[in-house]
């Protein structure tokens, strides 16, 4: 089959690899009909978390299975279903308690797992035309109609980017949360906007800094804030000075609630030609109002081989910790735990109460992966999310 192969920073290839095959009686392979190009894959691409060359990217994926395992209980051939990217097992006390994320069987030793991703256990990725699934009862999330109907990229949004979206909005504790700033409006960051207006959030500001993807925060009921312009704390706090505060709550300009959907690969408010890994944790506590709450869902490493500014490799950054001290503030983060979620908003996207799907703005063949990478890094042709139908 062909797939997208990792060989070195900037240079992905598709390649003919030998097609996968059952390992175990648990696994499943899928013919997969769409995989999406996620803003996590670029940490990969650019070099900061380099996978082992000859690696097959993609950790968010759909399509129908083409056999299982004898061991395989629930799930059936022919059967439609989504791929959670996070690989679990469904079964260990972690998966268990609903932190799949923090599987203990994926990765003997470490926690969690993932497809086509470096450090995460190694297990091929969904940019390609099939893949072996471990743990197929747990990891194939079924779905109803038809390959490649009016539903495919609502569905495909469940691998990674909505439950992701949902995940941040837990993080940060948004239930019928009057003022909310999510930084980053990549798709992680639109879906977590989607899902936080779900959950009855009233003024939901966004921070980015490419046209395209603020033109989309806008027509999702967001009010986008360009950064720049200038400091993006500032910008919010007078937009809502401007507007008038309640009252009593002059004290409080900032927001309730701040999610960060962007992570170590943030920009330099100052200087956007620069990365600055901690910019989104400062401007979160200086931007949450006391008492608030704060979530984690842009990826920060343990190891970074290509650190930006006075940072180290090993993940460490400067963090106002007395300042969030003073501010009471509860933190959430962490990655994805996709089985919370995907099957409660799948039956969200079927009863059509949000169509994730509308953040998708390419489709390509498989075959232009390469320049698809490239599009995506360079946030070029408008772009914001991109499928690949092999
Ligand atoms: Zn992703
Ligand atoms: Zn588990």
């Amino acid at each position: 089959m062909n797939a997208v192969v990792y060989r070195a920073p900037y240079d992905v290839r598709v390649e003919s690899v030998p097609n996968p095959a059952l390992q175990d009686g648990r696994d499943a392979i899928v013919r997969l009909t769409s995989s999406a190009l996620c803003g996590s894959d670029l940490h990969m691409y650019r070099g900061h978390v380099p996978p082992d060359p000859g690696l097959i990217l993609g950790h968010e994926g759909m399509g129908v299975i083409m056999a299982v395992g004898d061991n395989v209980r629930l799930r059936k051939v022919g059967e439609r279903v989504v791929l959670p990217a996070h690989l679990y097992c469904g079964v260990c006390v972690k998966c268990a308690q609903g932190l799949s994320a923090q599987c203990l069987t994926m990765r003997p030793g470490e926690v969690g797992a993932a497809f086509g991703y470096a450090g995460k256990g190694h297990y091929p990725g969904m940019h390609a035309e099939m893949v072996r699934v471990p743990y197929a009862d747990a990891n194939c999330i079924p779905l109803p109609g038809e390959p490649m109907d009016s539903a495919e990229d609502d569905f495909l949004m469940l691998a990674d980017a909505l439950v992701g979206g949902w995940h941040a909005a837990d993080l940060a504790q948004v239930w019928g949360t009057p003022t909310v700033a999510i930084f980053g409006a990549g798709p992680i960051g639109l879906l977590t906007l989607m899902s936080v207006r779900m959950r009855g959030a009233g003024t939901v500001f966004v921070v980015d800094g490419v046209d395209a993807r603020l033109a989309k925060v806008r027509e999702l009921g967001g009010i986008p804030i360009d950064f720049r312009a200038g400091d993006p704390v500032e910008a919010i706090r007078a937009h809502r000075r401007r507007e008038g505060l309640p009252p009593g709550e002059s004290a409080l300009p900032g927001v309730d609630a701040v999610i960060d959907a962007v992570g170590f690969e943030a920009l330099n408010v100052d200087n956007p030609a620069q990365e600055k890994p901690d910019q989104i944790i400062w401007d979160m506590a200086r931007l949450v109002n006391a008492g608030g709450s704060l979530g984690v869902m842009g990826v920060y490493v343990k190891h970074d081989a290509k650190p930006s500014g006075s940072e180290g490799t090993d993940g460490s950054l400067r963090v106002p910790w007395g300042l969030l001290f003073e501010k009471g503030v509860s933190i959430g983060m962490g990655r994805t735990n996709d089985r919370q979620y995907t099957r409660h908003l799948r039956d969200l996207v079927m009863a059509g109460v949000v169509r994730p799907g509308t953040v998708v703005t390419h489709h390509m063949p498989l075959s232009d992966a390469p320049e698809g990478y490239r599009l995506f890094s360079e946030r070029a042709d408008q772009i914001i999310k991109l499928v690949f139908n092999p």
